[in-house]
């Protein structure tokens, strides 16, 4: 296989934008009707997601070494979209079609091959990963809603309910979709794991947003929506030891801090806990009364508010992070930081500015997402604008 050929000609395919996406599914509809319903309802959001993972994977197989963790997550998860081996070589079709339309004359026999045994090897990876994966977990979980309230006009605190048990690490994600969205985003439970296996989540409505606004204003107690299973290693405290913790959290990115909060009480470890807990304005904080009781109930947790904007200072914006850093010297501790992409993006830099270095800092944005469960920290390569 002749990688750099791979790639050249994935990026002439590429140059011709939002065409791409649209041949690739049209071919893929028309040939594989049946494909139609493991998409969302309203294919907008997915716009050139697969197809993009798709060309970016297979063009990047010579690194397949690195690229193996994070293939084996993808096939696994892929189950959650209901995704079978036979459904592998229509995908493999379509890619194939939408090159050779896109590249023309460049279409030669030599490439033609390449992209097929590039294809073939990445969809083994992932055909096998997902046949693994049947024997540990169910492809998705459906869960009750078994209480629902909305902390602020566009959050909501919902207590889930699992058919099967559904095994997680607090700091982890979950697949969460809505029957009538078929989307999946993914939501972080805000609670370490418990004897009757429900969930909480917090989710935000995202302004437009297909997932979130049905769980926020279009959901109900006794409802029924689909978990998948956990993905992530970023936020989990294995990796910190037993140290004491500083904790940064902004908007629902509380919600994997506090499942953190519930494991160090749970563990009975001894770690002095600081919790800096951030929201937009003071009306934001919807889980006030949740961390008030926690702060007094555990002497090893201190807890700081801080309102990003206050009436009383016009224009100024206060940082979860700039605070933390004004109020003390937490160097000798794992730093865990989670939230939206911005204020996650402004901690990091602001703590590394400070001397805190990337092995003690452990951070999750909410934004934007690549495709897939990304979430691996050795990931696919990143030279597409990054994976996550
Ligand atoms: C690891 C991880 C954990 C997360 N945990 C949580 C959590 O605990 N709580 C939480 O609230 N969130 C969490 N998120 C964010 C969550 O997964 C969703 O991304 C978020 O809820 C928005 O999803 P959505 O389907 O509502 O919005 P989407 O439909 O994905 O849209 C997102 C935004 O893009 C815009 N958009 C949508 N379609 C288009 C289009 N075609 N063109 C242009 N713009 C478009 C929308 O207007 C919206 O503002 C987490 C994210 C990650 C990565």
């Amino acid at each position: 296989m002749d990688a750099a050929r791979l790639k050249l000609s994935w990026s002439q395919v590429t140059a011709h934008g939002d065409q791409v996406p649209l041949y690739f599914y049209s071919t893929l509809f028309l040939a594989y009707p049946e494909t139609r319903q493991m998409f969302p309802t309203g294919m907008a959001g997915q716009r050139d997601r697969l197809v993009t993972a798709l060309g970016h994977i297979v063009s990047h197989v010579d690194q397949v070494d690195r690229l193996v963790g994070f293939l084996q997550d993808l096939g696994a998860d892929h189950r959650k979209f209901a995704v079978r081996a036979e459904h592998y070589p229509a995908v493999g079709e379509a890619l194939l079609a939408t090159l050779r339309h896109f590249l023309g004359e460049a279409w030669t026999d030599e490439l033609a091959q390449d992209w097929t045994d590039a294809y073939g090897l990445v969809s083994q990876v992932m055909m096998e990963a997902a046949q693994a994966a049947e024997a540990v977990h169910p492809p998705w979980w459906v869960a009750e809603i078994l209480t629902h309230e909305r902390r602020a006009f566009d959050v909501a605190v919902l207590t889930v309910r699992p058919q099967y048990l559904l095994p997680f690490t607090p700091g982890q994600s979950i697949g969460v979709s809505h029957p009538a969205v078929r989307s999946w985003r993914y939501y972080s439970p805000a609670n370490a794991p418990r004897a009757d296996g429900t969930l909480e989540l917090h989710v935000r409505a995202a302004p437009g947003g297909a997932v979130s606004s049905r769980l926020v204003y279009g959901c109900a107690v006794g409802d029924q929506i689909h978990l998948a299973a956990p993905v992530g290693d970023r936020l989990t405290l294995w990796s910190a030891g037993s140290g004491d913790l500083l904790l940064l959290a902004g908007g629902t990115g509380w919600a994997p801090v506090k499942a953190l909060v519930e494991q160090v009480a749970a563990e009975g470890s001894g770690r002095t806990v600081d919790l800096y807990v951030g929201a937009r304005s003071r009306s934001e904080f919807y889980d006030t009364d949740a961390i008030d009781k926690l702060a007094s109930s555990y002497p090893w947790l201190s807890v700081t508010y801080v309102a990003g904007s206050d009436a009383r200072r016009p224009g100024e914006f206060t940082h979860v992070a700039d605070r933390a850093l004004a109020d003390g010297d937490w160097r000798s501790r794992h730093v865990y930081v989670c939230g939206s992409d911005e204020m996650v993006g402004h901690s990091v830099a602001a703590l590394t500015r400070a001397g805190y270095h990337a092995g003690q800092l452990h951070h999750e944005g909410f934004g934007k997402q690549w495709y897939g469960p990304a979430w691996r920290t050795v990931t696919a390569p990143d030279d597409s604008g990054g994976v996550r």
